[in-house]
């Protein structure tokens, strides 16, 4: 059973101040709205509704953290997935927007216990200029990034690595980058992405 399995909810920020102090490894997941983000955290851990679709009301704003309980220590978590807030809702004020862009990007800089940035976009959409934006905050934290390209059920397979290729090639800024094709009712790229956040959280020494 992979660890991802456990996650549990764990707790909500609306500000940046309000997260706990940075402990174990936590994996951020960030993308636009309706990329299919609470569902890939969802298949990721094997559960139906830990995160909760942008379409929900109330919860999307907030910084939901998902522990990974460690089996060993009942009260310890091994890590943390982090569901950020999901950016370019069409129907939200300017300057709501430019709120999510000082959440995310702060997260980005500071966030000591960072491990490892998994980004949605949506394999028909490719990378937006807001997109485009969020990779400027990425870029300069050096952390690696594997690019989820969702809902590929929906296009046919050469469609589909024509369009890893495009992301791999606008997102080259960012050092260490891997992009994949993924779908959530599919399970496309699933046990890919699954090691590639799990080794993150607790890295596996390969003789
Ligand atoms: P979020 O706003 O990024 O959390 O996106 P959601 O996970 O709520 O997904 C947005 C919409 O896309 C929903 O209607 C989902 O059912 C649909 N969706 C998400 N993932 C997939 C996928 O892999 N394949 C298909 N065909 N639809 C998906």
């Amino acid at each position: 059973m992979s660890l991802l399995h456990r996650a549990s909810f764990f707790v909500s920020a609306a500000r940046l101040d309000q997260l706990p102090p940075p402990g174990a490894p936590e994996v951020c997941f960030v993308g636009r709205s309706n990329a299919g983000k609470s569902s890939a955290i969802n298949v990721l851990c094997n559960q139906k509704r830990l995160a909760f679709s942008s379409k929900t009301p109330g919860r999307t704003r907030l910084i939901n953290l998902f522990g990974l309980p460690d089996p060993l220590d009942p009260d310890g978590q091994l890590g943390f997935l982090v569901d950020l807030p999901g950016y370019g809702y069409a129907s939200v004020a300017h300057r709501e927007k430019e709120a999510w862009a000082d959440i995310l990007g702060g997260y980005l800089r500071d966030r000591a216990s960072l491990a490892g940035i998994v980004l949605l976009l949506d394999i028909r959409r490719g990378v937006t200029d807001l997109d485009r934006r969020l990779s400027g905050f990425i870029a300069p934290t050096g952390r690696p990034v594997l690019a989820l390209l969702t809902k590929a059920d929906k296009l046919p397979y050469g469609q589909r690595i024509r369009a890893v290729q495009a992301v791999r090639k606008e997102l080259a800024d960012i050092g260490q980058l891997n992009a994949i094709p993924f779908s959530s009712t599919d399970r496309i790229g699933l046990p890919e992405a699954t090691l590639a956040v799990e080794n993150w959280i607790s890295p596996q020494v390969v003789p």
